[in-house]
């Protein structure tokens, strides 16, 4: 069993996985840059070490650093959050080298599924449904073109290496393929060091469903059902929610079984998401994330488990404290991402907060790492809350949602919190009636972004 775990995160991640060893009787382990020193994953750890300066690069990214922290505190794993090293499967390996243990899947896993082409063609063999494209990487663009035709435009083009929404360019028609192509490969280029890219048919309105699979790690894995995560703008993900409102249970069990399935066939241990695009009753795979997802709380909600502990339990060789027959839906759970961003164009808004007040009540959960006279810096991302509401059915969650979104005060920056109020006047919202691009469009027509 774990005395101590380090966390190699910052912000409302970090002390959500606080928490969990709080209530496992751990001791956490806080690590944190020079700008962070007030931050309040560091006040709440029981212990902290500082492992570099504000840039990201020299410090939650810095794999010398953390090993250090974990050498002079003696801390036996490492939680690696969402983000940062959470995916980088040469973390993992070093990690393991130093006889620490990495709280998620193994360096092969993170390796495999990394590697877009790699994961589908793994998911494919798998028996997982994906989208038509390309058979691998595409070398140049006379390929490309004639993959074009073959599968029918429009069709994406996406970096192998790709992530967070980076390096995909759409190609509407034959005219779009030579500037979509070399744009996805110079994007590849420059963000993740690898040109090679991959084509798929577009789809043009699905919605973005992924299963949330938990393995043991010995070949037994279960499903926790789907996540509806279409309300997105650029691709980033802002309104999260499960059950999915147009997934119906057979559906649900169908390709969670599948899933689950394919999972436990590679031995995958602890928590990971399989993420899809649903079109006409039709899911398509398009990648795996091998960590915790930001929108992990809506499971969490319906389901009535932690998946931190869960997580923590497998890692220390534990079996799974649940089976799939013990897990049944309760109710509906919505999350918002309240960013520190100013409207309409999203820009960056850090600052100090003069005032923070948390909703609370039935049924409400807010994970933030703020606090009054808390200033957010400028060097990471603009998340900074979340919050998660949990109704009997999806009215009650949306009421909720409302009722909360009026309670919350965060005073001193611009956030996305009137994007919300916005969004619950829609009655596409209400209906659940949105695909992907429901939001871009929304956007676009009430707030002129483009
Ligand atoms: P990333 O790793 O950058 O998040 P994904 O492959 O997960 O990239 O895709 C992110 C988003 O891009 C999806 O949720 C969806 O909105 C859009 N997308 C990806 N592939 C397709 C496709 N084949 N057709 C239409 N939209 C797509």
């Amino acid at each position: 069993m774990f005395d101590k775990i380090l966390i190699a995160n910052r912000g409302e991640i970090a002390l959500r996985v606080i928490r969990a060893c709080r209530e496992m009787g751990i001791q956490s382990v806080a690590v944190h840059s020079t700008a962070d020193a007030d931050a309040m994953h560091v006040r709440m750890a029981d212990e902290s070490v500082c492992i570099g300066p504000p840039s990201g690069t020299h410090s939650y990214l810095s794999i010398p650093a953390i090993i250090s922290a974990c050498e002079i505190t003696g801390a036996q794993a490492i939680h690696p959050g969402y983000g940062f090293l959470s995916e980088n499967a040469n973390f993992v390996q070093i990690v393991e080298d130093h006889g620490l243990t990495f709280i998620g899947p193994t360096a092969e896993h993170i390796r495999v599924m990394g590697d877009k082409i790699t994961a589908k063609d793994t998911m494919k063999d798998l028996g997982v449904p994906c989208v038509p494209g390309s058979d691998g990487g595409v070398p140049d663009l006379e390929t490309a073109k004639k993959i074009g035709e073959d599968i029918g435009y429009p069709v994406i083009i996406k970096a192998t290496a790709g992530g967070g929404g980076r390096g995909m360019k759409v190609a509407k028609t034959a005219a779009d393929m030579e500037q979509a192509f070399m744009t996805a490969r110079a994007e590849g280029k420059a963000a993740f060091g690898n040109d090679e890219v991959y084509i798929e048919k577009y789809l043009t309105t699905p919605r973005h469903i992924e299963i949330q699979v938990f393995g043991d790690g010995n070949g037994k894995a279960v499903h926790l059902g789907e996540r509806d995560c279409s309300l997105q703008r650029r691709h980033q993900k802002v309104f999260e929610e499960a059950p999915g409102p147009c997934i119906t249970p057979e559906e649900r069990a169908r390709i969670g079984k599948t899933c689950a399935e394919a999972v436990a066939k590679i031995n995958y241990i602890g928590a990971g998401t399989i993420e899809f695009l649903y079109e006409k009753g039709e899911f398509y795979f398009i990648e795996m994330n091998t960590r915790l997802q930001v929108e992990h709380p809506v499971t969490e909600s319906i389901f009535g488990v932690d998946l931190v502990r869960e997580q923590i339990r497998v890692a220390e060789g534990l079996p799974m404290s649940f089976s799939q027959d013990d897990l049944e839906i309760n109710g509906h759970s919505i999350e918002v991402r309240i960013n520190a961003e100013k409207l309409p164009n999203f820009s960056p808004c850090p600052g100090r907060i003069t005032q923070y007040h948390a909703p609370g009540g039935l049924g409400v959960r807010m994970d933030s790492a703020l606090y009054d006279g808390y200033s957010i810096p400028p060097y990471y991302d603009s998340l900074i809350g979340k919050l998660i509401v949990h109704g009997r059915d999806r009215p009650e969650a949306l009421a909720r949602l409302s009722r909360a979104l009026g309670e919350l005060i965060v005073d001193g920056v611009d956030t996305t919190v009137p994007l919300f109020h916005a969004l619950l006047e829609e009655k596409d919202i209400h209906t659940g009636e949105y695909n992907i691009h429901w939001l871009e469009h929304w956007l676009e027509t009430n707030l002129g972004n483009a």
